[in-house]
């Protein structure tokens, strides 16, 4: 399947590639500004962060340095239940640094509040998050998030690292599945 009849399975598009690169340019904008004088950790959530990580830190002007967790969430299909174990931990000392969390999708807040207790407990300078992306009325826990590229409806969405089944990761776009797919 080549990646026109990729795109062809969306029955809309959220955002195109065009959006996401200049809303992750205001962030990086926004992040570099609020860490002046100081040098980031920023860490990605393995696998769906990837994009963002590599747009993201592309976009700073300033030395940042990068790391990867990747974590599963125990959970009934595609929610996750809050029960959150660690596959991949950080190679970085944290002790003393500041570190910014990216992820691109915050759905129920469950992993991302688990992941940024844990990370406190390891004596960081300053623990937070980004997301490109926020479901407000999905959140089930208080989670204070710092960047939020958009707020968009509690719907399932793909593309730019959100898979369905391991597919669309690759999609250059953000949108909803069509129903055929599902069937
Ligand atoms: P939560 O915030 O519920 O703990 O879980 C967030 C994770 O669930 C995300 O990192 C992502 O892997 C997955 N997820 C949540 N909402 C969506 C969605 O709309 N589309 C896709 N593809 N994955 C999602
Ligand atoms: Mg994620
Ligand atoms: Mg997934």
């Amino acid at each position: 399947m080549d990646a026109a009849h990729v795109e062809n399975d969306l029955v809309n598009v959220l955002f195109t590639e065009a959006q996401i690169q200049e809303r992750i340019g205001e962030l990086a904008q926004e992040i570099e500004a609020e860490y002046a004088g100081r040098e980031l950790l920023i860490v990605g959530v393995l696998r769906g962060a990837v994009m963002v990580m590599a747009d993201m830190a592309r976009a700073f002007t300033r030395h940042i340095e990068m790391d990867w967790m990747a974590v599963s969430s125990y959970g009934s299909g595609t929610k996750s239940s809050g029960v959150v174990r660690i596959l991949k931990d950080l190679d970085t000392d944290i002790s003393g640094r500041d570190v910014l969390i990216v992820d691109e999708i915050i759905d129920s807040g469950l992993t991302l509040s688990w992941l940024t207790s844990n990370l406190a407990s390891r004596n960081p300078a300053s623990v937070e998050v980004a997301t490109l992306l926020r479901k407000p009325e999905a959140l089930k826990v208080p989670l204070d998030v710092k960047f939020v590229g958009w707020d968009i409806p509690n719907e399932f969405v793909v593309g730019y690292g959100l898979d369905y089944q391991e597919r669309y990761r690759n999609l250059r776009d953000i949108g909803t599945l069509a129903p055929h797919v599902y069937s």
